[in-house]
């Protein structure tokens, strides 16, 4: 047998060359003004370890030619080097915290060179660009290779490489050059609003937006807070305060477990409040004005989305019996229509373990939502197959514990089953269950459709579903990932905020197939316990251990919203 993966491994890593002794910063600079003019494909040579002072510079992938994706290479700095006090990566979130400023301290100080990173916005992510493990800083970056034509540029080379590189590294990844009230001032944040949604279960309540808060944001394209905007204040009733580690005491509007309506004219913030409450499944950078406003771990957002795949979901709590005959309990679809989308993302969310759901009126299928008396008198149940959420968000609470938020500015009906009503007027918030319960005392003339919520089918994922061959894993922004020959629309996905995380959710999957999570054997449930499970043991190694380029960590739900949404999927077999 042939020894060919350990022939040209040197002691430092993958593919290092011979002679390691000129594998030094000053080795790195005369190689490449040796190679000036060389032609492109001689910077492979480049590849492995080079040791500079305090840090290594890995060369992981050269780019074939200067057209190409840009090389990619990793930095590790010493913890001697680096010198960050202990204190700010003592534990899984604040190092997340300190990584998240560090890398966007790189970002700044990379503007204007070959050298780039994939730092994010406003949320904090767990991302393989930026990695705190014992002390040591990891970061990885891209660098495009200077060329001249078909040739190397070696001068270019040596000032990315041999000066702008070190200069980042001391003026971005070193504890005494820091901004250090800036850094701790941001670890702190990230690390009080984690605590903060810890707080809310054991509170029972789902979500929490702090007085002050600054909700709108100043455009659709872009996330940053919006100027002069009407800070949030909580009605009195429900107003609750929280002790957090580093900012101490913080109150605001707690909204319990239950059913909560959001109402209130148009343009009056309602969309506004519910769409903060589903980023508040993030951690926002400092100055963001949602960095206290938090929604259980497990929120999410469901919408209509007409034109999607639905693959053997149960969706018979919703939909009795369809034009064709095919039975709803194992219901399969190329093309969706805009309520029945929507019922199997709801049915899919609680599958997955949502225990929050969060609607809005503007992005849903009106007759999943409601069916007023006059429609129940003219439209005989028989030839509706459509049970209304109306009927249906009740049950779901009381018999699977799973509350709604709901924006529903359009139908009083839902006064009858909400157990809290805030209204949105002019951009503030008040409490009005108490007049929606007496409004709700005069009757509708409607009955009920639906006495409980029924247990779904839970469905086995066949792993042949994705392909595993080393497939191309590409993000197009947030709204589609490209998975070997297949392309799955996120669009609809709203919870996603950057396209790392849609990266990170192709190489999940194929990594979930590959190490046996995805069996064949385990419910789409398990396969996500499982999923979460190494992520808490291994974190971006759980998601790819190989990956050179950008990924963030993704949620099990956007994980399960992408696996239901791929046109390959197959369900097996149904564990009942
Ligand atoms: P609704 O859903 O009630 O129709 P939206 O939430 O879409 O209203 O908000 C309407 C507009 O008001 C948006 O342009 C939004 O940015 C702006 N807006 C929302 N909340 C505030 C606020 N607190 N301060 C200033 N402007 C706001
Ligand atoms: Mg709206």
């Amino acid at each position: 047998m042939a020894q060919r993966a350990s022939n040209n491994r040197g002691p430092g890593g993958r593919g290092q060359p011979a002679n390691p002794s000129k594998r030094t910063a000053q080795g790195l600079r005369d190689q490449l003004r040796s190679m000036h003019g060389a032609s492109y494909g001689r910077y492979k040579s480049l590849t492995g370890n080079w040791s500079f002072d305090g840090f290594t510079l890995e060369v992981q992938r050269v780019q074939p030619d200067p057209y190409a994706p840009a090389s990619r290479c990793e930095v590790r700095v010493d913890p001697g080097h680096a010198g960050f006090p202990s204190d700010l990566w003592a534990n899984p979130v604040r190092a997340r915290g300190l990584a998240g400023v560090l890398v966007r301290a790189v970002h700044r100080r990379l503007k204007d060179s070959r050298l780039s990173v994939d730092a994010g916005r406003q949320q904090v992510l767990d991302r393989s660009s930026c990695q705190i493990v014992d002390g040591t800083v990891l970061l990885r970056l891209g660098i495009d290779m200077p060329g001249r034509g078909r040739s190397i540029d070696g001068k270019q080379a040596e000032q990315a490489l041999c000066r702008d590189l070190p200069d980042m590294v001391e003026s971005a990844l070193r504890w005494h050059s820091a901004d250090q009230s800036r850094v701790r001032e941001f670890v702190d944040s990230i690390e009080d609003t984690d605590a903060l949604r810890r707080e809310l279960a054991p509170n029972n309540l789902v979500a929490f937006v702090a007085d002050g808060a600054v909700l709108p944001r100043r455009s659709g394209i872009d996330d940053r807070p919006l100027q002069q905007a009407v800070p949030f204040t909580s009605p009195e009733s429900l107003r609750v305060e929280f002790d957090l580690p580093n900012r101490g005491r913080v109150s605001g509007m707690g909204v319990p477990e239950g059913i909560s309506l959001i109402v209130g004219g148009g343009f009056h913030g309602k969309s506004t409040l519910l769409r903060a409450l589903e980023h508040g499944i993030y951690d926002h950078v400092p100055g963001d004005g949602r960095e206290l406003v938090v929604c259980t771990h497990d929120t999410v957002k469901v919408r209509a989305e007409d034109g999607r795949r639905v693959h053997r979901v149960d969706v018979s709590p919703f939909v009795s019996h369809l034009p064709t005959g095919s039975g709803t309990s194992d219901f399969s679809t190329d093309n969706a229509s805009g309520s029945t989308s929507q019922a199997a993302s709801i049915v899919e969310a609680v599958e997955a373990g949502s225990r929050t759901l969060l609607l809005d009126e503007d992005t849903a299928a009106t007759n999943l939502m409601i069916r007023d008396a006059r429609m129940q008198e003219l439209v005989a149940k028989d030839s509706e197959p459509l049970t209304p959420f109306l009927d249906l968000i009740r049950p779901l609470y009381q018999r699977h514990g799973v509350s709604t938020v709901m924006v529903m500015g359009g139908s009083g009906d839902y006064m009858d089953v909400a157990d809290r009503v805030l209204m949105l007027d002019s951009y503030r918030c008040y409490e009005v269950t108490e007049r929606a319960r007496a409004l709700a005392t005069t009757p509708t003339g409607r009955h009920r459709e639906a006495e409980t919520f029924p247990d779904t089918r839970a469905r086995v994922p066949d792993p042949r579903s994705v392909e595993t061959d080393r497939p191309k894993v590409r993000s197009r922004g947030t709204d589609a990932l490209t998975l070997g020959q297949s392309t799955v629309e996120l669009r609809a996905v709203e919870q996603l905020v950057d396209p790392s995380q849609v990266t990170g959710i192709g190489l999940a999957l194929v990594t979930c197939v590959r190490a046996g999570l995805l069996d064949g054997t385990r419910t789409v449930h398990e396969v996500l316990d499982a999923f979460d499970a190494e992520v808490a043991k291994r974190g971006i190694h759980a998601v790819d251990d190989r990956y050179v380029g950008d990924f963030a960590v993704p949620r099990r739900f956007e994980l399960a919203a992408a696996l239901n949404r791929l046109r390959t999927l197959r369900i097996g077999a149904f564990r009942d």
